[in-house]
C-alpha cells in the first residue's frame, strides 16, 4: 500500500499525462469490468487516486521515460500486468520491452517506438501480444505517447499497456450472437447463408438440395410441457442433426427459428432420405410422452437459381410452400416442382392485384337462391363473391379465398361483401321489391378481430337494413380454434336478431364438438360431405340421423350442393326441406336474381 501511494504523488503531478491516457484507454474499450462495490471500497479506502482505480480496473500498465532528466516512473511499480525486467527498463528503457512481446508482434513493435526523424509530438496505438507471464501471452492495446518541447527537443516518451482480452472476450461472444443461434449454438440463418454460397461456390459440380424441417404441433408441446421443455426438445434436435450430418460429405446447416431447422446437402434422395429417417428416428427416442412427429419440405436449387443467387431464405421458403401444400398426416416429405411453383407464381399475381381489384370494384356479389324443396319457392339467398378481372374474366372464389385468407385480405373482402348486400338489400327495400334474407360468408380468420361486431353494426345501421335480412355463414373449421371467444360473438350476433349458420357442417373433424359447444340457429350441410345415392343403405341412416339430429337441438337445416332429382327427393323423404343447388339455381348477378324472385311473385 504504502508503495502505491508514493507513485500516487509521482501521478498527481503528471495528470494531465494520466488523463490522456486514460481518455485513449476509456475511447477504445468496449467493456471496463469494474464492480462498484470493489471501487466503492478503495475509494474510502483513500489510498488510491481515481486514476490510478482506473489503470488498475482497465488492468493498464504506463511507463514514462524523461529523456532530458532520464526519470523514469511506471505504474503499477510492480508492473504486474505485464512480465518484464524491471532492471533492463532503468537502463535500456527503448528495448526493455523486447522480450515481453511475443516474436511475432516484435516488428510492428519495434516500428512503434521508432521516433527517428520525427519532429513533433505523436500518439500511436497498436494491437500486441504481450507475455503476462513467462510462455504465456496476451493481446494488449498499446498506446505510445512521445512528447517534443516547444524547442524541438525530445521531451518524453509514455507507453500504456491496456489489457485486451476482455474487449476481445466481448467482441469475440457478440460476434458468435450474430453468427450463431444462441439457444442451440447452431449457425443461425445469415451463417447458414453465408456457408451456403461458400459450398455452393466451391464445389459446382455437385446438386444440391434445402432440407427444411419442423415438428409437427410444437406449439402444443409446449403448451403440455412448458417452453423449457420446449427448448430441450430444440437442443436436442439441434445435436442430432449435426450427427445425422456427420454422415455426409459437404453440408451446412442451421436452427432458423422456433422449431425450424435446415440443412443443405447433396440432392441424392437416398442420402436426403437417409438424413430424414435417422433425425426421425433420434427424435422418436426423445423421452417423452408426445408423438414427436417431424415434417420435411425439400427444395432442389437449380442451376438458373445459382446463377442469379437467389436468395437461401428464398429456397427455404420454397421448401416451406412444399411442405405446406403438399404434406398431410400421411405424407411427411414434400418436394418443391414445377406444379408448386406454378401454385406459388399464381399467388403472387393475385396478391399483386388484389388491393387494386378491390379498389376498382373487381368484387361482385352473386346470389345463390335457397329453396323450399316442397312448394319450389326461393326462401333467400347466399351472397358469394366473384372476382370479375378485367383481363382474366370471372375467377372463382375457390382460387383467391384460401390466398386472402392466409394473408389477412379476406377481411377486407367480407366486409366489402357486407356492405354491398346491405345495399342491395337497402335498395329492394326502397323500390317495394320482395326482400328475403340474404346470408353472408365471414371467414374465421375475421372471427377473432375485437372490432368485428362493433363493424358489422356499423355497417347495417348505416343502410338501416333489418337484421332479420341478414345471415351469416361460418364454416365449420372455424370452430375448432377458439370456441369459447367465439360462442361469445355468435350470441352477440344472436342477441341482434341476426341469424348464423354452421356452414360446411359434417366437413371437419369436431363437428359434434362443435354443435355441444355453440348456439348455432341453421345447420347447412353440403351434399358432398354426405355419401349419398338413392341405393346406399348406410347413408340413409347417416343423413336420417343428421336430420334428426338437427331437428331434436331445434336447428334449421339447408343441404346445399343439391344436383339431381334423386337426391332432392331423398332429401324430402328424410324430411329435409330447404335446399340449396344447381338442381335449383347457379349462383346469379343480382338482376338475374331480381329477375327470378318477380317471375315466382
Ligand atoms: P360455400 O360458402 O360453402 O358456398 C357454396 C359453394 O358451393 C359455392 O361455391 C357454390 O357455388 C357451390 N355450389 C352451390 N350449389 C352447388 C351444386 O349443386 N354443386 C356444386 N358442385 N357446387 C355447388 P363458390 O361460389 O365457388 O364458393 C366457394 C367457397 O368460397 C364458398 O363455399 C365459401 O367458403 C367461399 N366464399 C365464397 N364467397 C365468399 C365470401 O364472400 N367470403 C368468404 N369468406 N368466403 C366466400
Ligand atoms: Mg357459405
Ligand atoms: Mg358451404
Amino acid at each position: 500500500m504504502a508503495q502505491k501511494k508514493t507513485v500516487a504523488l509521482t501521478f498527481q503531478n503528471r495528470r494531465s499525462t494520466v488523463f490522456f491516457v486514460m481518455y485513449i484507454i476509456l475511447k477504445s474499450r468496449t467493456l471496463v469490468d469494474i464492480s462498484t462495490a470493489e471501487v466503492k471500497e478503495k475509494l474510502l479506502d483513500y489510498s488510491m487516486t481515481r486514476e490510478e482505480l482506473l489503470l488498475e480496473h482497465t488492468h493498464t500498465f504506463i511507463a514514462e521515460y524523461s529523456y532530458k532528466t532520464g526519470q523514469l516512473e511506471i505504474y503499477p511499480e510492480d508492473g504486474h500486468f505485464v512480465d518484464f525486467d524491471r532492471k533492463s527498463l532503468d537502463t535500456d528503457f527503448e528495448h526493455a520491452f523486447y522480450k515481453t512481446v511475443f516474436k511475432r508482434d516484435l516488428p510492428l513493435y519495434q516500428q512503434l517506438i521508432d521516433f527517428s526523424g520525427v519532429t513533433h509530438s505523436v500518439q500511436r496505438d497498436a494491437n500486441i501480444r504481450l507475455y503476462v507471464v513467462p510462455h504465456i501471452y496476451e493481446w494488449f492495446r498499446i498506446s505510445v505517447l512521445y512528447y517534443i518541447d516547444e524547442d524541438g527537443e525530445r521531451d518524453r516518451i509514455v507507453l500504456a499497456f491496456t489489457n485486451a482480452e476482455k474487449e476481445l472476450e466481448a467482441v469475440h461472444e457478440l460476434k458468435s450472437l450474430v453468427t450463431v443461434d444462441s439457444l442451440t449454438q447452431l449457425p443461425n440463418i445469415n451463417t447458414f447463408s453465408m456457408q451456403t454460397w461458400e459450398l455452393l461456390k466451391n464445389h459446382p459440380e455437385r446438386e444440391y438440395a434445402i432440407v427444411r424441417m419442423d415438428i409437427r404441433k410444437f406449439r402444443l408441446l409446449n403448451e403440455f410441457y412448458g417452453t423449457s421443455e420446449g427448448d430441450n426438445v430444440l437442443r436436442f434436435l439441434g445435436v442430432k442433426l449435426q450427427e445425422c450430418m456427420d454422415s455426409e460429405e459437404l453440408y451446412t446447416y442451421c436452427h432458423l427459428t422456433s422449431d425450424i431447422f435446415a440443412v443443405c446437402m447433396s440432392s441424392d434422395m437416398e442420402s436426403i432420405c437417409r438424413v430424414i429417417d435417422s433425425i426421425q428416428t433420434s427424435m422418436n427416442h426423445y423421452p417423452i410422452n408426445f408423438e414427436m412427429v417431424m415434417s420435411f419440405g425439400i427444395y432442389i436449387i437449380t442451376e438458373k437459381d445459382k446463377q442469379e443467387r437467389i436468395p437461401v431464405v428464398t429456397m427455404v421458403d420454397r421448401a416451406a410452400i412444399a411442405q405446406r401444400v403438399k404434406n398431410n398426416y400421411m405424407n411427411k416429405i414434400a418436394v418443391f416442382d414445377d406444379k408448386i411453383a406454378e401454385k406459388e407464381y399464381a399467388e403472387q399475381n393475385v396478391i399483386m392485384e388484389m388491393n387494386n381489384a378491390l379498389g376498382s370494384d373487381q368484387f361482385h356479389i352473386y346470389l345463390q337462391p335457397k329453396v323450399d324443396m316442397i312448394t319450389g319457392r326461393i326462401v333467400g339467398s347466399e351472397a358469394l363473391v366473384r372476382w370479375i378481372h378485367p383481363t382474366k374474366g370471372v375467377i372463382s372464389p375457390v382460387d383467391f379465398v384460401p390466398i386472402f385468407e392466409g394473408n389477412g385480405f379476406i377481411s377486407e373482402v367480407d366486409f366489402y361483401m357486407l356492405e354491398q348486400v346491405c345495399k342491395m338489400i337497402r335498395r329492394w327495400l326502397d323500390k317495394g321489391l320482395e326482400a328475403k334474407p340474404v346470408s353472408v360468408n365471414l371467414s374465421r380468420s375475421n372471427l377473432y378481430s375485437p372490432r368485428i361486431l362493433n363493424d358489422i353494426m356499423t355497417c347495417v345501421e348505416r343502410y338501416s337494413v333489418p337484421h332479420d335480412l341478414i345471415e351469416f355463414e361460418i364454416t365449420e373449421s372455424a370452430f375448432a380454434v377458439d370456441n369459447i371467444h367465439l360462442n361469445q360473438l355468435m350470441e352477440q350476433l344472436q342477441k341482434n336478431h341476426f341469424r348464423v349458420l354452421m356452414d360446411d357442417f359434417g366437413s371437419g373433424y369436431s363437428s359434434l364438438n362443435a354443435l355441444r359447444e355453440l348456439s348455432v340457429d341453421i345447420l347447412k350441410i353440403d351434399i358432398k360431405f354426405l355419401p349419398v345415392s338413392q341405393n346406399d343403405k348406410r347413408a340413409d341412416i347417416i343423413l336420417r340421423s343428421v336430420t334428426q339430429l338437427a331437428d331434436q337441438l331445434g336447428l334449421e337445416m339447408v343441404v346445399e350442393g343439391v344436383e339431381t332429382e334423386a337426391q332432392a327427393d331423398l332429401l324430402k323423404k328424410m324430411g329435409c326441406r330447404i335446399a340449396q343447388g344447381f338442381l335449383y339455381y347457379r349462383p346469379m348477378p343480382i338482376e338475374e336474381y331480381e329477375r327470378v324472385l318477380k317471375k315466382q311473385k
